[in-house]
């Protein structure tokens, strides 16, 4: 029964994310090229002609339709199904990991911002402002429900309000940082501006020490990553690559396994007595 029971939510839970994936997708499209976001309803990109509701469903729909549009049959791009599947399968791990809490709730916003953020950053290599700044204060509001709600604590809501101030202004300071010696030290800017407002939101979800963790991780990947591009001559040293999707990979890390990296790095620096 307990089974059926969890089968049940997780499948209610995969769907909520799938939805939301589709909505990303949306997001993913048109933000970057300035189109309302809410306007008009989902529609075929070649021929215009509005997508049925049953069509609409995600994943399932561009599976029945063997990936091409109902009307004028050019090709759905295999990326939006994938998207919409990725965002239903992080769903379900920040579930299964949270349980039913308000943390559940508020890592699916953050995964869903990243997501999104990621997306654009790989599309276009930038991060709009609307996207970030919206995340920042959706990561405060979120700071502040986990700081009251346990004993309806007005204090634990200051602090933790605190907690979101100093990581967004450490993820500022931090980032612009990198930046100014980067041009200083390669003659440009080695980090775009974006990037410091993607680590503020950051901050401002994770505080400023889980900030560090995932500054920490993301610096790593980058440079496993690049180096490993250059190696193989896909790059060029010093050409551009988008580092905001680093930065969210090391969010998203911190958020399921930080307090584990964390609690064993201090155990290797503070033997136990
Ligand atoms: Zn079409």
């Amino acid at each position: 029964m307990d089974i059926l029971i969890v089968a049940l939510a997780s499948l209610i839970v995969f769907a909520l994310g799938a939805s939301i994936g589709s909505f990303i997708n949306v997001v993913v499209y048109r933000l970057p090229a300035r189109l309302s976001i809410l306007w008009p309803p989902s529609r075929c990109p070649h021929c215009l002609n509005q997508l049925k509701a049953y069509d609409n469903v995600p994943v399932m729909g561009w599976l029945w339709l063997k990936g091409r549009c109902r009307y004028c049959k050019s090709q759905i791009s295999l990326r939006y199904p994938v998207i919409e599947a990725i965002t239903g399968i992080i769903f379900l791990l920040v579930f299964l990991v949270f349980n039913v809490s308000i943390f559940t709730i508020g890592y699916w916003a953050f995964c869903s911002w990243l997501l999104a953020l990621s997306l654009i950053d790989l599309d276009t290599m930038t991060l709009p402002n609307p996207l970030t700044k919206s995340g920042l204060v959706v990561g405060i509001i979120f700071q502040m429900v986990v700081g009251f709600l346990p004993e309806a604590s007005w204090v634990g809501l200051i602090k933790h309000l605190m907690m979101g101030i100093a990581g967004a202004v450490l993820g500022l300071w931090l980032f612009d940082g990198i930046s100014i010696i980067g041009s200083i030290a390669f003659g440009k800017a080695a980090m775009g501006a974006g990037d410091a407002k993607l680590a503020a939101m950051m901050g401002a979800w994770l505080g400023w020490k889980y900030l560090l963790l995932a500054s920490f991780i993301a610096c790593a990947l980058g440079v496993l990553v690049g180096g490993g591009a250059i190696i193989r001559s896909r790059r060029k040293f010093g050409q551009q690559m988008p580092f905001g999707p680093f930065l969210a990979l090391g969010a998203v890390i911190t958020i399921f396994s930080g307090e584990a990296i964390l609690s064993s790095y201090l155990r290797l620096f503070l033997p136990a007595s």
